[in-house]
């Protein structure tokens, strides 16, 4: 199987925009500091495990920044997240914390867009099949060229499609999580695999987890973070939904780095925030993590 949460499609990056006003470097350097020793250094990859299969060199913040990567900048700062096809009210559930969790993670506002609906039998043939575990696919470039592009709000930074159908990306592939296009602001993801049909007790949170990790993930391919490998961190890679569940849901501070770039999030804000949605839904590992980062940067105040 090739299991992918990275198919960037058209990976075309806007020219760079102006330069943020942020916090000078040095201020930079020492909130990075502060939050090191809350992360874990990435360790060697297990056999099956994405950077096993993918020699990937990594993104520094620097070189994230002369990427000219999309901001979420001037008119274009909201996220829209779409339901795509049907939905049943327990995932419908998942798609509304999604929304949630991205506003507080990006710092940016989060708005659901109008539902894309889908008629099987309108698709035109090749852009659905039976895949092989013998439930209905849908080809992830159909959905993106055909059912999304034309939907992207004039003051999006991205729309985000959500569907409980499983996903291919085309010939040679038995399916895929997700896919984006960079330059047209578009994603679609599915829900299939993470979150079992008829959930037993207590996987309820462990598909509302991975939901997050998939969202907030790819959601940061699309502001052009590439894979992490220097700490455990939500933008590691995945092969697999094992793998997927050992990685973490928050950015190391590399990456944090980037995405108070891209969105010009408080980062103490945003620490408050995630920890309050995290404890309410019992993801207490999560929650104590945004706990301590927020008590290590309250310890750099004022110079934050
Ligand atoms: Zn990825
Ligand atoms: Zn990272």
């Amino acid at each position: 199987m090739k299991p992918s949460f990275l198919l960037l499609c058209c990976a075309t990056y806007l020219a760079c925009s102006a330069p943020p006003a942020k916090a000078p470097p040095h201020v930079a350097l020492t909130v990075r500091a502060a939050l090191e020793p809350l992360h874990e250094k990435l360790p060697p990859p297990k056999a099956g495990d994405w950077l096993a299969a993918h020699a990937e060199p990594g993104q520094s913040f620097v070189q994230y920044v002369a990427s000219c990567p999309l901001r979420a900048i001037g008119s274009r700062r909201t996220l829209y997240v779409a339901e795509v096809g049907r939905f049943p009210t327990d995932q419908r559930q998942v798609v509304g914390e999604v929304r949630l969790f991205l506003a507080a993670h990006f710092g940016l506002p989060v708005r659901e867009a109008t539902p894309v609906a889908m008629d099987e039998g309108a698709m035109p043939d090749g852009t659905w099949r039976t895949g092989p575990l013998g439930t209905r696919q849908w080809l992830t470039t159909y959905l993106m060229d055909e059912r999304l592009k034309a939907r992207v709000p004039p003051d999006a930074a991205a729309l985000l499609g959500f569907t409980v159908v499983d996903l291919w990306p085309g010939m040679g592939w038995n399916f895929v999580f997700g896919q984006a296009s960079l330059r047209d602001r578009i994603g679609v993801y599915s829900l299939a695999r993470l979150c079992p049909l008829h959930p037993e007790e207590g996987t309820d949170r462990v598909c509302l987890l991975r939901a997050l990790k998939l969202a907030s993930h790819e959601a940061g391919h699309m502001f052009g973070f590439l894979h992490c490998t220097a700490f455990r961190c939500g933008m590691n890679g995945s092969n697999s939904l094992d793998e997927l569940d050992r990685n973490p849901l928050e950015l190391c501070p590399e990456c944090l780095a980037k995405l108070t770039y891209a969105t010009g999030v408080d980062k103490l804000e945003r620490f408050k925030t995630l920890e309050a949605f995290a404890r309410k839904r019992g993801l207490d590992a999560e929650a104590d993590l945004y706990r301590r980062s927020a008590t290590a940067l309250e310890a750099l105040s004022p110079t934050r």
